[in-house]
């Protein structure tokens, strides 16, 4: 299927998700500036309602709904942060959301999800199987999928925040963008390639299980089996029958750089040192490719997407300390 998802769908994006999604802060890191020798900007999306930028594309979605799809419900599938952003948006429409996760799916966000009211569906060992469940009970019960990223409706509601760096930082030479199923590097890239063809896009993802990667060198989408990770929100495939995000990476990403587990840490730790951020290992990575010197040719201004910041405290806590 073709992709055309336009500029225009972002700012429309932008406005249909201004009461539901916040403009985060962009905030210049004198310390990476140092080391790298360039100017680095942090677009911080753990300020985000609900931890992540994953709001923004739900909002997106559940707001392009017409009356009769709204009163059905939504469903979805996620490792967690997208199931959060959907029960939130949900819950702030007034309308019912059902939630299918995978065991693994750490207990600080399974008790978020709660919180927010939605229906928990737990089932399966992967981020796979928690869809297969989310696609038969949209089925069964008439349901909506909000797909957390292989979704028009919110791959253009994730551009939105290159909008707002624009905005910020019309200079802005390269982005560092966080990458599991591409939604969110879709997104961006997509707007930034229309409004500034010159930006350089880099996705980054974990070398533990790069689905994403290894399905750009195969030239078609591949399953990986799930490792354990810090950045567990990068989990997850891509989906065979992908339909739009592998298609819109290879047209507007221009490289994809991995990190290993000790550097995700060294960039989580960063963070919280040199800038009071919390971030989870998923939003950390591009800072942790930045400290491991894994992206070349910066340019001068350079933007670096921390999408999200939900993390448990131990877990943080025993990172810091190492
Ligand atoms: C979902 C998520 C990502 C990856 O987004 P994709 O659209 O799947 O590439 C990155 N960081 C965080 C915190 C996420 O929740």
């Amino acid at each position: 299927m073709q992709s055309n998802i336009t500029l225009q769908d972002v700012f429309s994006a932008q406005q249909r998700i201004a009461s539901v999604a916040r403009q985060t802060p962009l905030l210049s890191s004198s310390s990476l500036s140092e080391r790298t020798a360039a100017d680095v900007y942090l677009k911080l999306e753990n300020l985000q309602e609900t931890g992540t930028f994953k709001v923004r594309g739900a909002a997106n979605k559940i707001l392009s709904l017409s009356e009769e799809q709204r009163a059905r419900g939504v469903v979805t599938a996620s490792t967690g942060n997208h199931g959060r952003a959907v029960s939130f948006v949900a819950k702030k429409v007034g309308i019912p959301a059902v939630v299918c996760i995978s065991e693994r799916v750490p207990q600080n966000k399974v008790e978020a999800l709660r919180r927010n009211g939605a229906e928990l569906v737990v089932e399966g060992h992967g981020q796979d199987e928690a869809a297969e469940r989310a696609a038969a009970l949209q089925a069964e019960r008439g349901l909506i999928m909000v797909h957390p990223f292989d979704d028009p409706d919110v791959i253009a509601g994730q551009g939105t925040i290159a909008l707002e760096m624009l905005n910020a930082l019309p200079e802005l030479d390269i982005i560092l963008v966080p990458l599991s199923g591409g939604g969110l590097v879709s997104g961006i890239g997509l707007a930034l390639k229309s409004a500034a063809p010159g930006v350089r896009v880099v996705g980054v993802s974990m070398e533990r299980a790069p689905v994403m990667y290894h399905s750009l060198q195969a030239g078609h989408p591949v399953q990986m089996p799930e490792e354990d990770t810090l950045a567990d929100s990068l989990l997850g495939g891509i989906g065979l029958e992908n339909q739009y995000t592998f298609r819109l990476v290879q047209q507007f990403v221009d490289d994809v750089v991995l990190v290993s587990e000790e550097e995700i840490a060294r960039g989580m730790a960063f963070l919280l040192r040199e800038h009071n951020v919390v971030a989870e290992g998923a939003g950390a990575v591009g800072i942790a490719a930045l400290l491991a010197g894994k992206v070349s040719n910066l340019g001068r201004k350079v933007g670096v997407v921390v999408s999200g910041g939900n993390v448990d405290v131990e877990r943080l806590l025993k990172i810091a300390h190492a």
